[in-house]
């Protein structure tokens, strides 16, 4: 018997109405075969450490036990600024909700499971190497301290699946705490179906924000604003990481943001390797709609599309009062996250021109974005040269260091407490997208060992590994100009 079908098993969102979705099986595949399990996730739900032989007999021969029963979600969205109706999950199906040992309920979907009516023109898979990137990224977003979706485990199988050229097919077992995006309400509002859009907002109150839900009869109105304010705190919030550690992500589509503002959707993303705050890591992103330096104000630009989604359910005008605080939040985030990074406790006027003047340094040097915070915390015991040999400029560096240090010792703590927190908030170790091409190019020729040995590396990213130090090292040259596009 499996564990599986131990577990507590939820169907709440099977069980709204049919205009939600489409009850879909999964379209088996040849041969499918473990590759990778996330064992310390697994745990936390009771699963045990070696993955389980049900989902291979399910992608096998297509037939799913009675304690799941697979759709595939209807949603709509914005993407790339123009609105597409006919959006849904087009290759991956929802199995159901199951609760952590915490009691906390997650979505098990199933990222390449085969055609469902909202496939368009895609065959319904996904290939082996955008499903390690989304493997890799979401773990390595996790151990980092950002919300995110999960990923459980990694199949593969010998059905061929056509891109640019034949690439083998993976199905990824994703976890999140909900696959509702901005899209869902979009759907719901543009096509006037408002009864549906009222009971989806009542679903995300119920099931995620609960702490909303109203004690007495009073109207409903306010707590679908109070629902809208959480979504733009949490978005501010998981933007505001973003731009602090160097994350680009490629595709804020409104279909691919959660309405629990947690990381989703990994495509075309990428970390920053040199800072460029124009960098764009979609390579089919032509006008550079969601370049690095561009994701705050699209975050505004979504929630500005879900506001409209929501207007059939709250005044407009109030809707707008909440919308104006989003940069604030975003703003008071970011900052507080970049003086972590920097190690400055206190708040002083001179900080922005001094953060200014950083910014405009590394991006004119070009100086590798993680390595310099890095290495920034490490000078209680590592010397000076270590930060400014990352600038061509070097005197220019050694300038604004010498400000920052003086500015350091306004703070009440010694050099040793400050680089010590300094490096709980500065990652050493970032999923550099060279590190992820090369995992990709081995697990092509069925060698599935550096992919677990990169995300041991990833697992503790503030950690000194010093067998890994090679995994901190600035890309080389071909590892730079690596071309990431929409094919997954
Ligand atoms: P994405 O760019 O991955 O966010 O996907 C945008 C839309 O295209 C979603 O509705 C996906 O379900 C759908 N889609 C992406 N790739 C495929 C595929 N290979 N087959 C079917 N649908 C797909
Ligand atoms: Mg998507």
């Amino acid at each position: 018997m499996s564990l599986w079908q131990q577990l507590p098993i939820s169907h709440r969102y099977a069980e709204l109405p049919q205009s939600f979705y489409t009850r879909v099986m999964p379209t088996p595949v040849d041969n499918p075969h473990w590759v990778t399990w996330n064992a310390p996730l697994a745990a936390s739900f009771g699963l045990s450490e070696t993955p389980d032989d049900l989902w291979l007999q399910i992608f096998s021969d297509g037939e799913v036990p009675d304690y799941f029963q697979p759709l595939a979600m209807k949603y709509a969205g914005h993407q790339f600024g123009v609105y597409n109706p006919a959006l849904g999950d087009g290759r991956g199906l929802l199995f159901g909700a199951i609760a952590d040992q915490q009691g906390r309920w997650f979505d098990v979907h199933l990222k390449g499971a085969g055609l469902t009516p909202y496939s368009r023109m895609g065959d319904g898979r996904a290939v082996l190497r955008s499903t390690i990137r989304e493997y890799l990224c979401s773990e390595a977003m996790a151990a980092l301290g950002n919300q995110t979706t999960r990923a459980l485990g990694m199949m593969v199988s010998d059905t061929p699946v056509y891109r640019e050229r034949v690439e083998q097919g993976a199905l990824l077992i994703r976890l999140a705490e909900t696959h509702i995006r901005f899209g869902h309400f979009e759907h719901f509002f543009y096509t006037g179906q408002h009864d549906d859009l009222r009971l989806l907002a009542d679903k995300v109150i119920a099931w995620h924000f609960p702490e909303l839900e109203p004690s007495s009869e009073s109207p409903r109105e306010p707590v679908y604003l109070a629902m809208f304010r959480e979504v733009v705190k949490r978005t501010a919030e998981m933007i505001a990481f973003w731009q602090a550690y160097g994350f680009a992500h490629g595709v804020m589509n409104t279909d691919n943001m959660s309405i629990l503002g947690q990381t989703f959707d990994y495509g075309p993303f990428a970390f920053l390797d040199d800072y460029d705050p124009h960098f764009i890591c979609n390579h089919s992103d032509y006008q550079g709609r969601y370049a690095f330096d561009m994701q705050p104000g699209i975050g505004l630009w979504n929630l500005t599309a879900l506001a409209k989604a929501l207007t059939p359910l709250v005044d407009k005008a109030e809707l707008e009062v909440v919308l104006q605080t989003y940069s604030v939040q975003l703003n008071l985030e970011y900052s507080r996250l970049l003086r972590s990074k920097l190690g400055l406790q206190q708040r002083r006027d001179e900080d922005s021109q001094l953060c200014d003047e950083m910014f405009r340094l590394m991006a004119d040097n070009r100086v590798d974005y993680t390595l310099f915070f890095r290495r920034l915390s490490s000078l209680d015991h590592q010397p000076l040269e270590t930060v400014t040999t990352l600038f061509e400029n070097q005197d220019a560096a050694k300038q604004w260091l010498q400000q920052y240090l003086a500015r350091c010792e306004q703070e009440s703590d010694t050099v040793e407490q400050r680089c010590q927190s300094m490096r709980q908030v500065n990652p050493k170790y970032i999923l550099r997208n060279y590190l992820a091409q090369q995992v990709i190019d081995a697990a092509e020729q069925g060698d599935f060992q550096p992919l677990e040995q990169l995300l041991t590396v990833l697992r503790a990213p503030y950690d000194e590994q010093p067998m890994y130090e090679s995994y901190a090292e600035q890309p080389p040259a071909w590892g730079k100009c690596l071309e990431i596009s929409c094919s997954s």
